[in-house]
């Protein structure tokens, strides 16, 4: 029966997420993110999961995670099911990363970046060790040496709900890129390909400083036989510096004070219908209404903004 039913009982529930890395505190930046992923989830009636992305210690501040699942809920965030926390994943990594290796589609490389900057003058990694992997390098997993992933292919296209048709062409405009760094760290592009699929979420929504990562992971799914999701990448809020707010560059932490401003400020910034909202009787309320009202057609279809209000 083809009517208007069956269909929508037939497509997959909605599985959203967010996935902040523990650089620092939350910030008006990513708490847009929240806001948009989690009204896009459960506007669906979907599910929202909480990844936290803690797979680069050295560039981890410690506290941070626990901050960040505070200041959540300080907002009245209420994710589904169990944090995921990235650093307790190394065996699914390993597992994607052997399997990509029986194919062949990674190899060992031994290459420095400053190498890799000699070779190339827009940083494309040349291919160097990609026939030739070094004797001395063993057998898989081959520690102590980088995993680059083979970047031949088709162009990578798909078609962003916010920022609209996004093509790359990965051997040209990035090279053979790596997916297991030198020093054993997994490479944020090779865990999120592998989380993402493994938790079953069906639509990416993030700032659009990653829109240029999305064909890379594009093509790791297809390797690994993965389903891609669907990409909703959101504007990049901008300091009055005109630069992206970030955790790294010291974006202000959001303060414990009142909750509902901010996040009718993160609300302007996504275009969204104010009226009424600051008159919510409590959190539960807001976020009630905010599901009700969410028009994702709304969003800016910008790379960045600045906030409105
Ligand atoms: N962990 C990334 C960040 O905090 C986001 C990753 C993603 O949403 O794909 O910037």
């Amino acid at each position: 029966m083809a009517d208007g039913r069956q269909v929508v009982e037939d497509r997959a529930p909605y599985v959203g997420r967010f996935a902040p890395s523990p650089t620092g505190p939350l910030h008006f930046g990513s708490l847009v993110a929240a806001v948009a992923s989690y009204a896009q989830a459960k506007s669906q009636g979907g599910r929202w999961l909480l990844r936290i992305e803690d797979i680069d210690p050295p560039r981890e501040v410690a506290g941070a995670s626990d901050e960040i699942l505070r200041a959540l809920e300080h907002y009245g965030f209420e994710w589904d099911g169990e944090v995921c926390y990235q650093s307790r994943r190394h065996l699914a990594y390993e597992a994607a990363l052997e399997q990509l290796y029986q194919h062949r589609w990674v190899y060992p490389c031994r290459c420095s970046r400053k190498m890799v900057r000699q070779l190339s003058e827009r940083g494309i990694y040349p291919g160097t060790c990609r026939h030739a992997a070094p004797a001395e390098a063993g057998s898989f997993p081959f520690q102590g040496y980088a995993m680059r992933v083979l970047s031949a292919g088709p162009v990578r296209s798909f078609r962003d709900v916010v920022q609209g048709d996004v093509s790359e062409d990965l051997q040209r405009e990035v090279g053979d890129f790596v997916v297991r760094r030198a020093d054993g760290l997994w490479a944020y592009q090779l865990a999120i390909v592998v989380d993402d699929a493994e938790q079953g979420v069906t639509e990416v929504v993030r700032g659009a400083d990653l829109l240029a990562s999305t064909a890379r992971q594009i093509h790791l799914q297809h390797l690994l036989g993965y389903p891609s999701p669907s990409y909703f990448h959101l504007p990049v809020v901008m300091g009055d510096n005109g630069e992206k707010l970030s955790k790294q560059g010291g974006a202000p932490a959001l303060t414990a004070g009142d909750s509902l401003p901010v996040l009718i400020r993160a609300l302007g910034f996504l275009n969204q219908p104010l009226f009424g909202l600051e008159s919510a009787a409590d959190l539960q309320q807001f976020w009630l209404e905010v599901f009700k009202r969410w028009q994702a057609d709304r969003v800016p279809s910008l790379p960045s903004c600045r906030p409105r209000i």
